[in-house]
């Protein structure tokens, strides 16, 4: 590992930040080269300090420490994320006997010079007890895969000497904190802490020393590890198709068995979303003969069990044929592990603890690689990242020794932390929550504005359309707006079967499967119809139905064997019940749409799926996106009423009764209606129209 200090960058920071001091803008600047590598940290897995003086309003300088706050990720903290406290009250606390968790954070926040500011890391008295300015903690990988051996003390003490101190393991928290005082008071001179099975710190007089230290030490890990390595993994495995193939198939299955039910009829399912991810370091873990033994043990440091609970689900033997009711064996049998882990622990320890989910985060299989699981994509993320270093570590011990975790008591203490518990119950999902959703015609006017409206309920959309720059644009647009994680776009022709298949395997393989389908790409043609030509005629039944088949019948496929309900909302027309002259192909297709729903919704009721149609008047476009379809049918529209193209819009207006421009995000908001199982309804068809009284049932 290369220490990435320049003296160039060093000072830009400090003129950056001129305004919190050198020692915070230093503070920032190597936080920030600590927090960049992954082999050192992931998703908060490490905290850094500085210690100096504070100034407050009398005037008086206040000995201080600065200690990273939650919220902030390292590799992109700056100085509010480094709330500063009373670093000689926080000293004091050392003499108290006992401190619990709840009452350390009150002492912490009640002790900060900013009332604002976020909450300190709880590992801020550890770096109050020790007496260096600067202190960086990390978890890396080096550093665990040297720790988490049955050897792991003996290793550690003679690679280092004398220039580290060793802390055994203990939950972080006060007495850890002082575990690690009375480690450095026993031999000051060290240049930083191995704390097993947990991290390292190191310290110095400046951040340049400190971060240089921290380098150098996990450099000696690294030089070790590559001295030992004896070994590598068998090869086993031999899988009998890509691993992409094998995920399309397998994940749809299995998040349908990762469902949590609810009891709740109108929201019966609680879902998740995949990570899935497949490199060749990840293919040759599972496809290993040691697959099954390593993957069995515990996570590398306990902070992990919150993102991926202690252990992985695993299918050893994967028979692709009998894939289903190998993966419900596979999750019946993790839950009852899982449920014993939980009421053994309880027992044994004498306490109360709210039961978390039974569910893996982390699934691993030979031939298809890791499928990780999250309530959001961003959280399935996280869990992937963490797998992905749980992976390399664990082949790293392996080449040298035996792997050995925590044992599950302390990984408990951490998964059913206080802490952690009392956040549970206080967020509110949005009601699409966990639901993944596929928009077809996702580039044009009423796409584009459906699938804003879906992610906005909290799914995660599949933006689909036949033109990849406007698509692309589309996806931009929703990113800028609500985060990279909240869609994909994939090209599709809603013509071609195969093309079609190829969506529903890519949102299996993004995102697990799917619950909402809204089959929406649509085209236009004008024409009386002893004017208008076959092939036109053909060309919209193509897209409008035949399209519209193709997308229902995959949804249909994939709904079932996810065994989960879902809903398909078809975009209709209010052409259906009151069509309008010289535009037979357009009715006449949109017609089929509404008749495919129909009956759609009575073979798949059983199933718990449900399909409804929403039924919009002339949506001309919102903000940025003007309708491809009227661009293109709009001229021919306005002859056949008389009018000026420049007039057609205002047409469609007054002929409303609420004169009510109609807009994309109107059939948005329908769509999430029905998305959402607000009402048991289905084979229902909701006009978005302002009010046609022609369009009116009959
Ligand atoms: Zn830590």
């Amino acid at each position: 590992m290369k220490s990435l200090w320049k003296d160039e960058d060093a000072r830009e920071y400090v003129e950056r930040f001129k305004a919190a001091g050198e020692d915070v803008a230093l503070r920032v600047y190597t936080s920030r080269l600590i927090g960049r590598d992954p082999a050192l940290v992931m998703h908060g897995g490490g905290n850094t300090s500085v210690k100096g003086t504070f100034r407050n309003l009398l005037g008086d300088a206040v000995s201080a420490i600065f200690v990273k706050g939650s919220g902030w990720n390292l590799d992109s903290i700056e100085p509010p994320g480094f709330p500063g406290l009373d670093l000689e009250y926080l000293k004091r606390l050392r003499n108290l006997p006992a401190l619990d968790d709840t009452e350390m954070v009150n002492q912490l926040r009640t002790h900060m010079f900013d009332a604002a500011g976020p909450n300190p890391s709880v590992e801020t008295l550890l770096h109050a007890f020790l007496p260096h300015k600067f202190i960086d903690h990390s978890h890396a990988d080096a550093i665990l895969a040297l720790t988490n051996r049955p050897d792991g003390e003996s290793v550690v003490r003679e690679l280092y000497g004398d220039r580290i101190g060793v802390v055994p393991y203990v939950m972080p928290g006060f007495d850890l904190a002082k575990v690690c005082a009375e480690v450095l008071e026993n031999n000051p001179r060290v240049e930083g802490l191995v704390l097993l099975k947990h991290g390292l710190f190191s310290f110095g007089e400046s951040a340049r020393q400190s971060y240089d230290r921290h380098i150098a030490l996990v450099t000696t890990a690294e030089q070790w590890l590559e001295r030992e390595r004896k070994r590598g993994l068998t090869p086993r495995f031999d899988a009998p198709a890509e691993a992409a193939t094998l995920c399309a198939r397998v994940a749809p299955v299995l998040r349908g068995l990762l469902a949590e039910a609810t009891g709740e009829p109108d929201q019966p399912w609680r879902r998740m979303v995949l990570e899935w991810r497949a490199s060749d370091e990840i293919l040759d873990f599972v496809n290993a003969a040691e697959f099954e033994k390593l993957a069995l043990t515990g996570p590398l440091t306990p902070d992990h069990v919150i993102r991926t609970k202690s252990l992985p689900m695993i299918v050893a033997e994967p028979d692709f044929d009998n894939i289903a009711e190998q993966l419900q064996e596979a999750v019946t049998a993790y839950r009852r592990i899982y449920n014993a882990y939980f009421d053994d622990c309880v027992r044994r320890k004498g306490v109360q603890r709210i039961r978390l989910d039974d569910y893996p985060r982390v699934v691993l299989m030979p031939g298809v690689g890791m499928l990780c699981w999250g309530a959001t994509k961003k959280d399935a993320r996280i869990a992937a990242d963490i797998y992905e270093h749980t992976i390399r570590v664990k082949t790293l011990v392996h080449a040298s020794g035996e792997y050995e975790a925590l044992p599950e008591g302390d990984l408990f203490d951490v998964e059913y932390w206080p802490l952690e518990q009392a956040k549970l119950g206080k967020s509110r999902p949005k009601p699409l929550a966990g639901q993944v959703a596929i928009v077809t015609g996702a580039a044009g006017a009423i796409g584009s504005a459906v699938c804003e409206c879906l992610i906005e309920a909290g799914a995660q959309v599949v933006a689909a359309d036949i033109n990849a720059e406007r698509l692309a644009e589309t996806c931009d647009e929703l990113a800028q707006r609500h985060g990279k994680d909240s869609r994909r776009g994939v090209v599709c022709d809603v013509t071609d079967e195969a093309s079609v298949a190829a969506l529903f395997d890519e949102c299996a393989r993004l995102y697990g499967g799917v619950d909402v389908v809204v089959p929406n790409a649509g085209v236009a043609h004008s024409r009386p119809l002893d004017e208008l030509e076959p092939e036109d005629f053909k060309r919209v039944m193509d897209v409008n139905a035949t399209g519209y088949f193709h997308v229902m019948r995959q949804a249909a496929k994939v709904l079932r064997a996810q065994g989960t309900g879902g809903n398909i909302i078809v975009i209709g027309s209010k052409n259906v019940p009151a069509p309008g002259a010289e535009f037979a192909a357009y009715s006449a297709s949109k017609a089929a749409g509404h008749q495919l729903a129909r009956v759609a919704a009575l073979e798949l009721a059983k199933d718990g799926v449900r399909v409804n149609i929403v039924a919009p008047d002339a949506v001309f476009g919102d903000g940025g996106h003007a309708s491809g379809l009227w661009a293109e049918v709009g001229p021919d529209r306005a002859k056949a009423h008389g009018i000026d193209f420049a007039q057609l819009e205002e047409h469609y207006r007054n002929r409303n009764l609420l004169r009510a421009r109609v807009t994309g995000r109107h059939v948005g908001n329908a769509v999430v209606f029905f998305a959402s199982n607000r009402t048991p309804t289905t084979g229902a068809s909701l006009p978005v129209d302002g009010g046609i009284a022609n369009a009116f049932p009959r």
